[in-house]
């Protein structure tokens, strides 16, 4: 197994630049597996957040890929900056949480509308689903109610990609204390216990989507 991380831009949160990343897993069963796709959505989405957007595309060739050659999607969760450039992926399974999907089509917001009228299909997963012996997906909520974490054995030992269950290394290590960033968490209880058990995982290496 081989692990790429992908630059796909960068968005504001108040004056803050952060970078959105999304990683490709090359499996020796499962071919190439991308873990979100990064922004994309309605016009308003993207100007509020200042999106400086990379095309999945482009991101990918900086590997020597292409969308075509992506053979599964995970989609970590249905914010605009993890889902938004699923259309390019028509021709692959497009993973999310039964839990997220209803959670978005109950929202009836700019995104979800933005996602139904993109005509976008999911595979649905209730929770814990192994893909292979050494790559699964682990039901994370709390960010979301149904943000999902992707946990492959590597050499190295446990590698998370943990989605925005932990914005970055910092909420990771301080494990939900003190002050979270805006938006870590809709639902603080349901999150932390999400963190702990992803903690209790002891991952060699944690993999964020807007960390440096
Ligand atoms: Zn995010």
């Amino acid at each position: 197994m081989e692990i790429k991380r992908l630059d796909l831009g960068h968005l504001y949160v108040t004056a803050h630049a952060w970078p959105v990343h999304g990683y490709v897993i090359l499996h020796e069963q499962l071919g190439v597996v991308l873990v979100d796709t990064g922004c994309g959505g309605p016009d308003e989405v993207l100007r509020h957040y200042k999106v400086v957007n990379r095309t999945v595309a482009d991101a990918l060739a900086d590997h020597g890929l292409a969308p075509i050659d992506v053979t599964m999607v995970i989609n970590t969760h249905l914010h605009f900056d993890h889902c938004g450039q699923n259309p390019a992926f028509a021709h692959a399974p497009l993973l999310v949480q039964r839990a997220e999907h209803e959670r978005i089509v109950r929202a009836r917001d700019d995104v979800s509308a933005w996602i139904e009228a993109s005509g976008m299909t999911f595979e649905l997963v209730d929770g814990s689903r192994a893909l292979a012996p050494d790559l699964r997906i682990v039901a994370s909520p709390g960010h979301t109610s149904g943000h999902q974490s992707v946990v492959a054995t590597t050499g190295r030992g446990i590698e998370l990609f943990i989605g925005d269950a932990a914005y970055t290394r910092a909420v990771w290590e301080k494990a939900g204390a003190g002050r979270l960033p805006e938006g870590q968490a809709e639902d603080v209880e349901t999150w932390r216990g999400s963190l702990a058990n992803l903690k209790a995982l002891a991952p060699a290496r944690v993999h964020f989507c807007h960390d440096g």
